[in-house]
């Protein structure tokens, strides 16, 4: 998918503003990207759609591609679409009741040991409680479980009516001084009427500050229709996405969000007990994208870079006019933005061509000192740097003729590049082509 994208937005590198022509193409590609993200069809397109609109007609500054610009739109806007922010669960109660409900292998009884450490951590007494009456051995996980955080566990292994155990588990907790009572249920292994039933009763006779559904998010466009149907009988409070530690890419998210309205809270990453997160949409978003570095380029590029300055400078570039203060005044954009090495490698592919070799913002200091020890007239005529000047110029900037050699050549090349760019893109490829 990663690769996708990356070829998606390939399409857009190097052009100087988002059309109608160059998008299209991209928001295809960016389409059939969330779609392969388990995205629901359906979502993806209503969901490029507004990327597009979004996109049109916005200017490109010059250190950053249309493309990175409009993965940034594409990441924004998914945030938005999953909630914006994280969102608690709601633990207030005497005790508070968290009811889990979900499909038989989503991950129910996991998580409830989970988040029973979880908030064991924030140092908050917790009862569960197992009210999987149908497998004996799914009391005896809960209570494995229970050991291994050292949070006690209610059964009553004889008892088959879950709400009776449920309700026992909440007298033992008042006695207890528990002020949380997570209450695992059973599953199936599909959406059926007993299960639902039960689980409806469950909620009606406990009333809790939080109803929870579970979903495997590698079980894709599936997870949606079960979400559904469990929402419709329920209307719980919130999801929780398991399983993203294998290789989905969580596109799930989107469309449960989507479809239910409801808040994701948590997700689940492993088998282990501290394998839990709270839900983040934007990093969800990241994830989804494959592409989260190149997100944080462009923030950085928008916040620092001089969109003025950047407009004059691709315009000298393109009437051939770049001369050795345009240069020394990029280099003091770019030091703006930070490390230079932490920036180079956010650009896809320059990560690793980058592995071993030392840029830093020192190795500027020479070529700032070069620059600086020319007079403006050399600066803006380089030809006129001769054998003597060459010698002057070492001398003031305490480098050696050989370096000043050394960077007027780089100078002459690079306006070489910049000349045969300007041809081939007709005079409207900016800085963005060099990237
Ligand atoms: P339940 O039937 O809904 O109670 O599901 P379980 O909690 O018993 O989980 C079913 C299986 O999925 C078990 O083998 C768990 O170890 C595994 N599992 C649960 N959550 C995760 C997760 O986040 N990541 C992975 N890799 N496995 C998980
Ligand atoms: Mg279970």
């Amino acid at each position: 998918l990663s690769y996708k994208l990356e070829k998606a937005f390939q399409t857009l590198k190097g052009q100087g503003s988002i059309t109608e022509v160059n998008v299209a193409t991209t928001v295809k590609e960016i389409r059939r990207a969330l779609i392969d993200a388990d995205v629901n069809y359906k979502v993806a397109k209503e969901v490029t759609d507004e990327i597009k609109e979004q996109a049109l007609g916005r200017d490109v500054l010059t250190a950053v591609s249309p493309g990175q610009l409009l993965t940034k739109i594409t990441n924004d806007q998914l945030t938005e679409l999953m909630g914006g922010r994280h969102e608690d669960i709601d633990i207030e109660g005497n005790p508070a009741v968290i009811l889990i409900s979900g499909l038989q292998g989503s991950g129910k009884t996991t998580f409830s040991g989970k988040l029973a450490n979880y908030l064991k951590g924030q140092g908050r007494q917790v009862l569960l409680t197992a009210c999987d009456i149908y497998r004996p051995a799914a009391i005896d996980q809960l209570k494995v479980l229970g050991e291994q955080i050292k949070v006690d566990v209610y059964a009553e292994p004889e008892n088959k009516d879950a709400v009776k155990i449920a309700n026992n588990a909440i007298k033992y907790a008042k006695d207890n001084n528990k002020k949380i009572v997570i209450v695992d249920t059973a599953g199936r292994l599909a959406v059926d009427e007993e299960m639902m039933d039960e689980i409806t009763r469950l909620k009606q006779a406990l009333n809790p500050s939080e109803t929870l559904f579970v979903v495997d998010s590698m079980t894709g466009q599936d997870a949606v229709n079960t979400a559904k149907a469990f929402n419709d009988r329920l209307n719980f409070d919130g999801v929780v996405l398991t399983k993203l530690d294998g290789d989905t890419r969580g596109g799930a998210a989107i469309s449960i969000r989507r479809v239910v309205d409801k808040p994701i809270k948590f997700i689940s990453t492993g088998e282990k007990m501290d394998a839990i997160d709270k839900f983040h949409p934007d990093r969800m978003a990241n994830r989804i994208l494959g592409m989260g570095d190149v997100v944080s380029l462009v923030e950085k590029a928008q916040q620092t870079f001089d969109e003025e300055e950047a407009r004059r400078l691709n315009k000298k570039i393109r009437k051939n006019q770049f001369d050795f203060n345009d240069f020394l005044s990029q280099l003091e954009q770019i030091k703006k933005m930070g490390n230079i090495k932490d920036l180079m490698g956010m650009i896809p592919g320059m990560g690793k061509a980058l592995k071993g070799i030392d840029v830093d913002d020192d190795s500027f200091k020479p070529i700032e000192a070069i620059i600086r020890s020319m007079t403006n007239e050399e600066r803006e005529q380089p030809e006129l740097i001769n054998g003597s000047r060459r010698k002057r110029i070492a001398t003031g900037s305490g480098t050696s003729v050989q370096e000043v050699n050394n960077l007027l050549k780089q100078f002459n090349d690079m306006k070489k590049l910049m000349k045969t760019m300007n041809k081939m893109g007709g005079g409207k490829k900016g800085l963005a082509a060099l990237n």
